[in-house]
C-alpha cells in the first residue's frame, strides 16, 4: 500500500520513555477506540484487531472487530468465518450505492488483501493504521495493476511508531501463539518483530494476558501493565 509518514500526534516527538497516561491521552481517540475494540476481540478469543470508520465531520459512523473464532456476531455481521475481519465488520455497516471518499477507516493493524478490496469497493478516501502487517506489504503494488483499482485507491497513512503499534501487533501475535503456535502467519509476524514475538511467547506461558482478559480488565489498564515491556520491545 502507498504510505505516508504518520500523523505527528501518533508519533511521540520526544525520544525515550514517557508516562503511559500522557501517551494514551495524546493518542487520537479513533485509535484509542480501535485498541478498545481490538482488546475486546482478544478477550473474546478472536485475533485482537479493531476498526472504526469516521464520516466527513469526524464522527464515528461504524465500528467493527475481528470475530474470527467467535460464534456470535453481536453488533457486527461476520463471526466464526475466515472473513470475520475488523474492517469488514465496520465496512458492512455502510450503505451501498454511494461514495465514501470523505470517510476515514481507522484500524489497529494494516488491512489485508480482503479488507483492502472492501475498502476500495466502499470508496473509502483515507485509511489510517497503527501496526504494519508484513503479510500484506505487497499490496502497495495493487493500484498500479489496474486503472479501476488505482483510481479509487485510498490515501493510506501508517504505520505508527512506538508502544501502541507494538500492542496492536502483540494482540494477534499472542492469539496466534496461543491457538496456532508455529503457524505460517505466526512465524511471519515473529520474523518481522522478534522482540514482540518473545513477549507474546512469555505472555502465553505466564497466562498473564489470558488472566487480564478473563478479569475484564479495561484496555488502558492492560496497556499500563505491559507498558515497560512494550517500550523494550520497540527499542525505547
Ligand atoms: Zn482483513
Amino acid at each position: 500500500m502507498r504510505r505516508e509518514p504518520d500523523h505527528p500526534a501518533v508519533v511521540s516527538a520526544a525520544p525515550g520513555p514517557s508516562a503511559f497516561e500522557d501517551r494514551w491521552a495524546e493518542l487520537e481517540p479513533e485509535f484509542r477506540h480501535c485498541l478498545e475494540l481490538a482488546w475486546k476481540s482478544a478477550q473474546s478469543g478472536s485475533l485482537g484487531i479493531g476498526s472504526v470508520i469516521t464520516g466527513a465531520g469526524g464522527a464515528v459512523v461504524a465500528t467493527g472487530r475481528n470475530r474470527l473464532f467467535e460464534q456470535h456476531c453481536g453488533d457486527d455481521q461476520l463471526a466464526g468465518s475466515p472473513v470475520a475481519h475488523a474492517e469488514m465488520n465496520a465496512l458492512g455497516k455502510l450503505k451501498s450505492g454511494r461514495s465514501h471518499r470523505d470517510f476515514t477507516l481507522w484500524t489497529s493493524l494494516e488491512p489485508c488483501l480482503l479488507c483492502a478490496g472492501g475498502i476500495r469497493l466502499a470508496q473509502i478516501g483515507t485509511v489510517r493504521f497503527l501496526a504494519e502487517d508484513p503479510l500484506w506489504s505487497g499490496l502497495s503494488g495493487l493500484p498500479a495493476l489496474d486503472p479501476f483499482i488505482g483510481a479509487g485507491w485510498p490515501r493510506i497513512t501508517g504505520p505508527a511508531d512506538g508502544e501502541f503499534a507494538a500492542f496492536a501487533l502483540l494482540l494477534p501475535l499472542h492469539t496466534s501463539r496461543f491457538w496456532t503456535p508455529g503457524s505460517e502467519i505466526e512465524l511471519a509476524w515473529r520474523a518481522h518483530a522478534p522482540a514482540l514475538g518473545e513477549l507474546a511467547t512469555e505472555l502465553v506461558a505466564s497466562h498473564e494476558l489470558v488472566a487480564l482478559a478473563a478479569n475484564g480488565t479495561p484496555v488502558e489498564e492492560v496497556l499500563g501493565e505491559l507498558w515497560e515491556r512494550l517500550q523494550l520491545s520497540c527499542g525505547r
